[in-house]
């Protein structure tokens, strides 16, 4: 049976980028190998929206999380954190894990922070370091405002630190008009890579306070990497060489593409996917701040959407995922990041009707594909 990944990460990779990641083994103390590194880390800084410092790391966007707190922040520093769901939560966790104080912003699932529970929290907590917020928290397929607490957080002196997982590549991110310290993402998601690789870019102000840092690490110590990366052109590790060939191939797919391109395309899957949503009937999570990355469909209630998910995966072939935690069963969430075209979603929202009537909702068989094309249609 032919699959299909419509999961928010892992997404599915382009076949130039499986053939260069199939290339022999190179060495990663190379110039060869060095000339691939300094092309992915200038290639990856037009998607951050930064002329800073990109480093990368073999690990995945949670190790890359990790590294941002350790580096940036001390055990026993004051931190404001923005919990609106598995990965704002996640931010806590990490906090926590060493030895920081988190101060939580809660928001509710599927609704964006809004800046003034930031200020409050400021007010509050006035000692904070730092903000650590996601631009796109997948768990509830919602946006965060980053650009007006980039502005809060840098009128506290604080630094800002954003998982743009499943935002860098997918819309604009301007990192340095932002006033992003440290910026945080992953391969699996818009980069059309597997799992595997983290990247964090940092600030110049980051690079100062790394420096700083007093925190206890050793693999994640990103001025140990920064200097193996930026002035010797490796990595400080063995290099995770296979999927750095595959980025910078996946990343000369996207700059050939165009950023502004590669954003529209996103906007329209997200678009036509919300389309199908109102045309069967059925509200979002995030209504009013949709991820253009991920979109989250309420399952009617009474329904079972982990039953949905599962039979458009063992009967059709087709991989969406379901909510997490207090959403499970109750949430349909259809990724469309990486290697996906506009027509793509026709085949996503066509299994996903079938799997609706087969879990007995009352829908009209089509008409999320139609609304899906009448959108592709309106775009041309
Ligand atoms: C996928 C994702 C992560 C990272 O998860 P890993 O499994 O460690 O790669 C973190 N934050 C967000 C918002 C994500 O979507």
């Amino acid at each position: 049976m032919k699959k299909y990944l419509f999961t928010p990460g892992p997404a599915p990779v382009p076949p130039e980028v499986l053939l260069e990641m199939s290339r022999p083994v190179i060495h990663h103390r190379t110039p060869e190998f060095s000339a691939i590194l300094d092309s992915a880390r200038e290639r990856m800084r037009p998607l951050y929206g930064t002329k800073s410092e990109v480093i990368l790391l073999a690990s995945t966007g949670t190790g890359a999380m990790e590294a941002a707190v350790i580096n940036l922040l001390q055990p026993g520093e004051h931190a404001i954190f923005v919990n609106g769901g598995k990965f704002g939560e996640r931010w806590g966790k990490l906090l926590a894990a060493f030895g920081m104080i988190g101060h939580e912003v809660r928001v509710e699932w599927g609704r964006a922070a809004r800046p003034e529970q930031i200020e409050d929290a400021f007010k509050a907590y006035p000692e904070s370091r730092a903000v650590l917020v996601q631009a796109s928290e997948t768990s509830t397929c919602a946006i965060h405002p980053i650009a007006p607490i980039g502005e809060i957080t840098r009128k506290h002196g604080a630094m800002l630190i954003v998982d743009g997982i499943t935002s860098v590549g997918v819309f604009e991110q301007k990192m340095d008009e932002w006033s992003v310290d440290a910026f945080v993402t992953g391969s699996q998601k818009a980069l059309m890579l597997p799992p595997g690789l983290g990247m964090v870019a940092l600030s110049p102000r980051a690079l100062e306070v790394a420096k700083a840092n007093k925190t206890p690490r050793f693999y994640f110590d990103l001025m140990k990497e920064l200097k193996a990366q930026r002035d010797e052109h490796t990595t400080a590790w063995t290099a995770a060489v296979s999927l750095i060939l595959g980025l910078n191939k996946s990343l000369e797919m996207i700059h050939s593409e165009g950023l502004p391109n590669v954003y529209a395309r996103h906007a329209l899957m997200a678009e036509a996917t919300r389309d199908a949503a109102s045309a069967l009937g059925l509200k979002l999570l995030s209504p009013d701040n949709p991820a253009p990355g991920v979109t989250g469909i309420l399952i009617p209630e009474g329904l079972d959407g982990g039953k949905l998910v599962k039979f458009l995966r063992d009967n059709l072939g087709v991989s969406i995922q379901g909510g997490q935690d207090r959403m499970k069963g109750k949430l349909a969430r259809i990724g469309h990041m990486g290697h996906l075209s506009p027509f793509d979603m026709l085949i996503a929202i066509g299994a996903f009707e079938i799997g609706l009537k087969q879990i007995g909702a009352k829908i009209n068989l089509g008409a999320g594909v139609a609304a899906v094309q009448a959108r592709i249609a309106r775009s041309i």
